[in-house]
């Protein structure tokens, strides 16, 4: 069961925000997909579990005009492997949630590709107007692991090649990246050597700002009237925490109702029994 019809990696999503991937020649549809592999693909959102009676309650499915084309119905199972993902985690950081961009899905990468693209041709026509005018897209990336740093080095590639789209005046000194990161380096996970090589690379011939906030001086918040820039007058955050549980907890509590966990859905700071 599915609630969308095609599927694009989570670890393209930032090519896809920055534009440098074009999401559908690269997605898969998981139709065709199914009926090569041999499986059957029902399409809908599952939205509670009726353990007693073993059946997923499904979703009503809602079309495009915002009709019922489907009820919502059950479908029944012996054993059910729960592997829903997760969602970006917000810590807690008071003003996240509210002001930052997140990319978990492809809804969300495109809705930030918008916003940039829309910015940055807000910036090349007041800049086609006044040569002079200090106008910036400014970015700030939560978290300076793989994706926050390959999202800022792919901005800058985008950047710099908008000129060739119809973006005259713009290129990527117009472009503000600060990655913002709690520990005392970039790509943590990474050896030493790899990781001051590329935040040379982002700072130095990119242009980035890198933000180091060692020990436990986390920060203490995310306040919209804070970022400066967007072409209506604020820029946006990006983050990008660590995975949180998208099930609710009644689901795993019930260990004896033949439900099981995969994937991403099993990542869990709770008592997972
Ligand atoms: C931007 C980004 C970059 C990443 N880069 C890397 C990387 O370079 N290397 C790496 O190893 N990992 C990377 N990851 C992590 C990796 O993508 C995840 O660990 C992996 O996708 C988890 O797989 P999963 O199948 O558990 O969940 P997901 O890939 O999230 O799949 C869950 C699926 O369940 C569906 N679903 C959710 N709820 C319901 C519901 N109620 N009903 C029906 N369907 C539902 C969703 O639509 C989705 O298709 C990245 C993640 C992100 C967000």
């Amino acid at each position: 069961m599915e609630r969308n019809l095609t599927h694009i990696g989570k670890p393209l999503l930032h090519e896809v925000a920055a534009g440098s991937l074009d999401a559908n020649l690269d997605e898969v549809g998981y139709r065709s997909y199914c009926h090569r592999w041999g499986y059957r693909l029902l399409y809908g959102a599952m939205e509670t579990i009726d353990c007693a009676s073993r059946e997923i309650v499904i979703a009503p499915l809602i079309d495009e005009d915002g009709g019922e084309l489907i009820g919502r119905h059950r479908t029944g199972y012996d054993y059910l492997m729960i592997a829903t993902g997760s969602i970006t985690s917000d810590f807690g950081t008071p003003g996240v949630a509210q002001n930052c961009l997140f990319l978990d899905d492809r809804v969300q990468a495109d809705r930030f590709r918008n916003k940039l693209l829309n910015h940055c041709l807000w910036v090349s026509h007041a800049m086609s107007e006044n040569a002079d005018a200090e106008q910036f897209v400014r970015i700030a990336i939560v978290g300076a692991g793989a994706t926050g740093v390959e999202l800022a080095a792919e901005l800058y590639t985008a950047a710099s090649a908008l000129h060739y789209y119809g973006l005259e005046v713009f290129d990527e000194s117009r472009l503000k990246v600060t990655l913002i990161e709690a520990g005392s380096r970039i790509l943590p996970a990474l050896p030493e050597k790899l990781a001051d090589a590329a935040g040379e690379e982002l700072e130095a011939a990119r242009g980035a700002r890198i933000d180091r906030r060692t020990g436990h001086e986390h920060h203490a918040g995310v306040d919209s009237d804070a970022n400066r820039g967007s072409h209506r007058g604020r820029s946006e955050s990006l983050g990008r925490g660590s995975a949180r549980r998208r099930q609710p907890q009644e689901h795993r509590r019930s260990g004896n109702h033949g439900l099981l966990s995969a994937g991403r859905a099993t990542d869990t700071t709770d008592d997972p029994r």
